[in-house]
């Protein structure tokens, strides 16, 4: 077990990573909100292989969520996620900064990020993505590492963290890497602690649906057509609310007509309190 050591300020470690530069060691950096799972910890093994100094970030950052969302319940537990960091053996540092040290008095820039960020969570978190290329954008640039991951989970936000880094010019290679799911096909997520037994149980037919989307369009049915039954199938396994069920253009997310390039089918629905989104290759 290698205890990674634990860094709260920027200025701590910026000196740290210069001294592992100065040893001519590569950086890796994986950016979490913490409450960590076994998806998060393949995030770190993918790291791993490309960079010898390892530094995951533990940061809930309040920009991201807005009023009536869920972040004072948001799952905390520092000392249960270095456990688990220190049993990969790969991570050589946590940053688990606090909200006064990423967000100072009178702090007043916002990184916006257009093109990818359109749409899909968009139409229903309008603040998310906001939040998420700012406080990005400033972990990127606490850490500077040669490279960083973001899950497949986490799909659009994965091509608007790859069009901030693209269009900063940041030195920085952003990887992804593919959703770690539970047995039945539910897509690991920190928010997944909210269902009850139930709930638990219908989460884990949005997986299946979507694979059905994803077959439907791929032996050419209407891409509504399928998007729609997509839908329906949610409601009907027992979800309360469907945001979105949408097969769009891999890489640029814009909606689509036929399937002519890499597409991706994307939904995000509702069961109780808790927002579920998942997605996978057409
Ligand atoms: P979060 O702590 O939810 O902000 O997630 C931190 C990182 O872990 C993001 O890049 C997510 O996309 C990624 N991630 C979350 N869940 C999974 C999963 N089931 N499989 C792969 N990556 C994931």
């Amino acid at each position: 077990m290698k205890a990674p050591i634990i860094k709260h300020t920027v200025s701590e470690v910026r000196g740290r990573v210069a001294l592992w530069r100065g040893g001519g060691s590569s950086i890796g950096l994986v950016p979490t909100m913490g409450a960590l799972h076994e998806g998060h910890l393949s995030l770190v093994r993918e790291i791993r292989k490309r960079a010898e100094k390892v530094v995951v970030s533990i940061f809930v950052n309040p920009t991201q969520f807005a009023p009536h969302e869920d972040f004072d319940k948001y799952p905390r537990n520092l000392d249960k996620d270095v456990a688990m960091l220190a049993s990969t053996d790969a991570v050589d540092m946590v940053f688990a900064p606090s909200p006064a040290e990423m967000y100072p008095q009178g702090f007043a820039t916002a990184v916006d990020v257009a093109g990818p960020s359109a749409g899909l969570e968009t139409d229903f978190r309008p603040h998310f993505f906001r939040g998420v290329a700012t406080v990005v954008s400033k972990l990127l640039l606490a850490v500077t590492p040669d490279s960083a991951v973001f899950g497949e989970k986490d799909y659009q936000q994965l091509m608007v963290v790859k069009r901030l880094n693209a269009d900063l010019g940041l030195p920085i290679t952003i990887l992804g890497a593919p959703i770690i799911r539970e047995a039945d096909g539910l897509a690991m997520s920190s928010r997944n602690a909210y269902l009850g037994e139930r709930e638990r149980k219908i989460a884990g037919f949005m997986n299946r649906i979507l694979t059905v989307v994803a077959e439907q369009v791929r032996s050419g049915a209407p891409i509504a057509t399928a998007e729609a039954a997509g839908a329906q199938g949610l409601l009907q396994a027992g979800f309360d609310s469907v945001d979105y069920v949408a097969v769009r253009d891999a890489e640029t997310l814009e909606r689509i007509e036929t399937l002519e390039r890499p597409a991706r089918v994307l939904a995000a629905a509702k069961i109780g309190g808790t927002r579920l989104i998942d997605n996978m290759a057409v």
